[in-house]
This record gives C-alpha cells, sequence and structure tokens, in this order.
C-alpha cells in the first residue's frame, strides 16, 4: 500500500493543512467563516467519535467481565492496573518538577508581560477559580460518591460520567458471571454482538478522520488567535519556555517512562507500539479529549496490538477517566511557574505537596478539553499559590492541552500493553500494523 493511503499519514496531512488553513485564515481575518463553514466539521467527527464512546464501554467492559473465568482474575487484574496508573502519574509529577526547578521558566517573563497576561486573562481566570471552588467545597471522598451513579439513563447521557458507566459495566459483568449460563448467554451474546457493531463504526468513522482532524486544527487555531496572528506571536514568545519545559516533560515522559515499559515488559518494541497508536495519538492532539479518543485507542490497542479484549475493555476505559500523566506533569510544571512568575519560592514540602494532589487531581480531571487548568486551581490552592495566577497560562493552555492528551492516551495504551502481557493476554495473531 502506498505510504500516504495510510490512515496515520492521512491523518498528519489533515493535520499539517488544517494548521496551515488555521494560520492563513487568521492572518487573512477569515475566522468567521472558518467557524461557519469549517470548524462544523471537526465537530461532527467529535460527536460521532463521542457517541459511540457509551455504547462501547457498556459493551466490551460488560463482556469482557462476563468472560473471565473468576472474580480473583478481575480483582487481581484491577489492583495491577490501579497500582501502575498511580506509578506512572508519580513518575510523571517528579518528571515535570525536576525539569522546572532545573530550567526556572518563570524567570524568565518580563514583569511588564506578566501585568499584561493577568488583566487580559483575568475573567476567564475567575470562571475557573469559581469552578474549582465549587467542586472543593465538597467532602474529600466525593470522587467515591461520583462514581456510583444514581440513575443508569443519567449515567449515560453524559461523556463526563464515564466512570459511573465504567462501573455499572463491572457491576453488570459480575452479576452476569454469577448467574446460569443459559440465563446469562442471551445477554451476553447481545453485548457481544454489539460490541462488534461498535468497532466496526469506529473504523467508518475513521475514514472521516483526516477531514475532521484537518476542521479541528483550522477551528483551534483560529479561536486562539482570532484575526489577529500577532497576538498569538506575543504569547508564544512570552511563554515559549514554559511551553518548552512541558513539551520536554512530556517527550522524556513518554520515551523514558512508556519506552522502558514497554521494552522490559512486553513483548513488543516501542516502534510497533508507536505506529499502532499514531492515529489515536493524532484524535487526541486534535481533539484534546482522551475521552473523545477512547473508542480510537480501543480499536488500535485490540486490533493492531492484539491486546485482549478483557484487558483492554477494562484498563482503557478506566485509564481515560483516571489515568493523565499527562495532565498531572504539566499542572507540576505550571503551578511551579506560576509561582516563579510571581516570585514565590515553593520549598520541598510544597513540591510534595504538589505530587501529592496532582495524582488526586489527575484521576479526578474529566477526559474532556481545559479540564486539567481547573484542577490546577486545586493544586494552586494547597500550595498557597494565589489561583488568579491562572491567567498567566491561559493564553497557551489550549496547545498544551493537545499535548498533554496524547501523552494521557499513550499512557493507558502503554499499561494496557503492559497488563496485558503479564497476564498472557494478547491475542494470537494481531493484525500487524
Ligand atoms: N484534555 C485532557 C484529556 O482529555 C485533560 C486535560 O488535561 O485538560 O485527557
Amino acid at each position: 500500500m502506498p505510504w500516504y493511503r495510510k490512515l496515520h499519514w492521512q491523518i498528519i496531512i489533515g493535520l499539517v493543512l488544517g494548521l496551515l488553513f488555521g494560520i492563513l485564515a487568521a492572518a487573512q481575518g477569515w475566522s468567521g467563516f472558518t467557524s461557519d463553514w469549517i470548524a462544523p466539521w471537526g465537530q461532527i467527527f467529535l460527536r460521532l467519535l463521542l457517541l459511540i464512546a457509551v455504547p462501547l464501554v457498556l459493551a466490551s467492559l460488560i463482556t469482557g467481565v462476563a468472560s473471565l473465568s473468576d472474580l480473583k482474575k478481575l480483582s487481581r487484574i484491577g489492583g495491577k492496573t490501579i497500582a501502575i496508573y498511580i506509578g506512572t502519574t508519580v513518575i510523571a509529577l517528579i518528571i515535570g518538577l525536576v525539569l522546572v526547578n532545573l530550567f526556572q521558566p518563570g524567570a524568565t517573563v518580563p514583569d511588564e508581560m506578566r501585568e499584561k497576561l493577568q488583566m487580559t486573562f483575568a475573567d476567564q481566570a475567575q470562571a475557573g477559580v469559581e469552578t474549582a471552588a465549587s467542586r472543593a467545597e465538597k467532602s474529600p471522598i466525593q470522587p467515591l460518591v461520583d462514581m456510583v451513579p444514581g440513575n443508569f439513563f443519567e449515567a449515560a447521557s453524559s461523556n463526563r460520567n464515564m466512570l459511573q458507566i465504567v462501573f455499572f459495566a463491572i457491576f453488570a459483568g459480575i452479576g452476569l458471571l454469577m448467574i446460569p449460563k443459559d440465563k446469562s448467554k442471551p445477554l451476553l451474546d447481545l453485548f457481544e454482538s454489539l460490541n462488534d457493531l461498535v468497532i466496526r463504526m469506529v473504523e467508518i468513522i475513521m475514514l472521516f478522520a483526516p477531514i475532521g482532524v484537518f476542521a479541528l486544527m483550522a477551528d483551534t487555531i483560529t479561536s486562539i488567535a482570532g484575526d489577529d496572528l500577532g497576538q498569538i506571536m506575543e504569547l508564544i514568545t512570552a511563554l515559549g519556555y514554559y511551553c518548552l519545559v512541558v513539551l520536554a516533560g512530556l517527550i522524556v515522559h513518554m520515551f523514558l517512562t512508556y519506552g522502558s515499559m514497554i521494552k522490559f515488559f512486553t513483548p513488543k518494541t516501542w516502534g510497533e507500539v508507536a505506529r499502532a497508536l499514531a492515529p489515536a495519538q493524532l484524535v487526541a492532539f486534535s481533539t484534546s479529549s482522551s475521552g473523545a479518543t477512547l473508542p480510537v485507542t480501543m480499536e488500535r490497542v485490540e486490533k493492531e496490538l492484539g491486546v485482549s479484549e478483557e484487558v483492554s475493555s477494562f484498563v482503557l476505559p478506566l485509564g481515560a477517566t483516571i489515568n493523565m500523566d499527562g495532565t498531572g506533569l504539566y499542572q507540576a510544571v505550571a503551578a511551579v511557574f506560576i509561582a516563579q512568575t510571581i516570585g514565590m519560592d515553593l520549598d520541598l514540602t510544597a513540591q510534595l505537596t504538589i505530587v501529592f494532589t496532582a495524582v488526586l487531581a489527575s484521576i479526578g480531571t474529566a477526559a474532556v478539553p481545559g479540564a486539567g487548568i481547573i484542577m490546577l486551581v486545586i493544586i494552586l490552592e494547597s500550595v498557597g499559590v494565589p489561583s488568579a495566577g491562572i491567567a498567566l497560562i491561559l493564553g497557551v493552555d489550549r496547545i498544551l492541552d493537545m499535548c498533554r492528551t496524547v501523552t494521557n492516551v499513550t499512557g493507558d495504551a502503554t499499561v494496557a500493553t503492559v497488563v496485558a502481557a503479564s497476564e498472557g493476554e494478547f491475542k494470537t495473531a494481531p493484525v500487524p500494523a
């Protein structure tokens, strides 16, 4: 097959063209045209992915759990998955903290720019602080309460409630394991065929990905820059060093942490995994949402890496909702950067507090665009940095969101591969990437 017919190349072409079109549109003052005529195609692509996320998680997780031979296996896989998720998040946070302390990006922002940023983004920052405050008022174990749905249809009606769907599916899967086979078979057959249907639907949606990604990129660029490209250039100059530190951290974590996990704990190579995951990473980059990317991640991990459905259907939806290494790393860098910019010194205890709160915050971060910066407010407050400081970084947040979402999705897929390897859960003949 010629290279340009491969899906990931087509998506890359869509992405680059979208980027170029966005820059041109901002320079020429076409942002109205872009939002009226280009952006809707991106929205359609995004909605198609979100449309199948809930049925996919439900069908694959119920079949996955119900096909396990016993509950011991479920708790073993569950325990292992959560332990690795937390472990990798802590490593990501440490990488972020080491880099931000080493390179001190906050020391490079001129006073004048700092004041300007604080003024320009004051309203947006205030809105973020208020959203975070309404969360912080609740009980510390509220996330546990939020995991349990009070009404199935309510849970299934919002992609923000994915964890509730995961809870319901595991619960229903366990129930199915406990009733006689002849009684559970009709339901299992139904979910199995629903699962096959949804995976096929993902493949169809992905044919539209190059256009969807083009539109999403063009829209993102014009909405950040408006009709004034100079403004985005100014922001990138002022915050460029900070962005580079976050990006360096994300790259180090992906290559070093995930690369070593793949090398030492799975029969795959990093190259194979990266090739298989490329379409999911590109969708993550252009949607900034690990929730919307989940169907693509699941399809790639099962079909291209050969991870069994039993493992992927459990590890990936859980990961998309609770495992956010990229977000954690970014939050650690951002918290210290804001402190550095306003001349505050964070000692070791404060930085350890960041690690602790960021692990919890990244679990509680919704898998949607911009969720990470809301949870950052909680981290800032835990170490006494004024939360209005998020105004300093809001201007470049979308760009970093795109990048951290790629890390989040790669982390979930890496852990699924490691867990599958440790359980001997690879399908015998995975389709080559
Ligand atoms: N957009 C990220 C995700 O969906 C979350 C965040 O960091 O804002 O994974």
